[in-house]
């Protein structure tokens, strides 16, 4: 499967804005944004003037590095928003945050979303019991998603036992069985992703 290989603090240097892809890192004055806080590149500190179609670019971008998602996936994601009753946006936001991998992160069972992506995958997380190893499986409310007894032992799960991140309103989570049970579905109050997603359905919709 394609994915993005090159340094991922340029990312958030690119949108001027912490996205959170590298773990404990982006909590301490090692993050590359609070050193270098312009553009990479050449041009980086010269680029000033951005057009609308720009602003809607970056935030598109900008959503789908937060999630870590490809263009093709972050794209399909949006089509099937638009689809759904409601609004494109906001839908667009929950159909992200639910995601498997984004919610053993917001549970705190990894220290980025890429990490947890990477666990989902090794099959460390049943979902109901079941084990699921697929990173965009949609949560649903009232499904509990624990770290598979197996894997409680793993050096992995003691020391994220440690590093803690305060779960978000719509998820409740027992450290001490290392699981979460997702209450309802988060409004857009509840999610922090920074970005102005009525911009990026100005841009899909062109
Ligand atoms: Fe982004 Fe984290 Fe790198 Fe800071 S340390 S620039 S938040 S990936």
């Amino acid at each position: 499967m394609a994915r993005y290989t090159d340094a991922a603090c340029r990312l958030c240097r690119r949108e001027s804005q912490k996205l959170f892809l590298k773990g404990e890192r982006c909590y301490s004055t090692k993050c590359a944004l609070e050193r270098r806080n312009y553009p990479p590149g050449q041009h980086g500190q010269g680029r000033k003037k951005v057009s609308d179609y720009g602003l809607q670019l970056r935030e598109k971008q900008k959503a789908k590095r937060f999630y870590g998602l490809l263009e093709k996936q972050f794209r399909n994601t949006f089509d099937k928003a638009a689809k759904r009753k409601g609004i494109t946006g906001e839908n667009l936001l929950i159909m992200l945050e639910t995601r498997l991998d984004n919610t053993v992160f917001r549970m705190g069972f990894a220290s980025s979303r890429k990490e947890a992506r990477q666990l989902v995958n090794h099959g460390h997380f049943t979902v109901d019991g079941k084990k699921v190893n697929i990173p965009s499986y949609e949560v649903k409310p009232g499904q509990t998603v624990a770290v598979k007894k197996k894997s409680h032992s793993s050096a992995k799960f003691k020391e994220i036992k440690e590093f803690r991140i305060t779960a978000p309103a719509w998820i409740s989570v027992d450290v001490d069985k290392l699981e979460g049970t997702v209450l309802s579905l988060p409004v857009r109050d509840e999610i922090d992703t920074p970005v102005s997603e009525h911009l990026i359905v100005e841009l899909y919709s062109k």
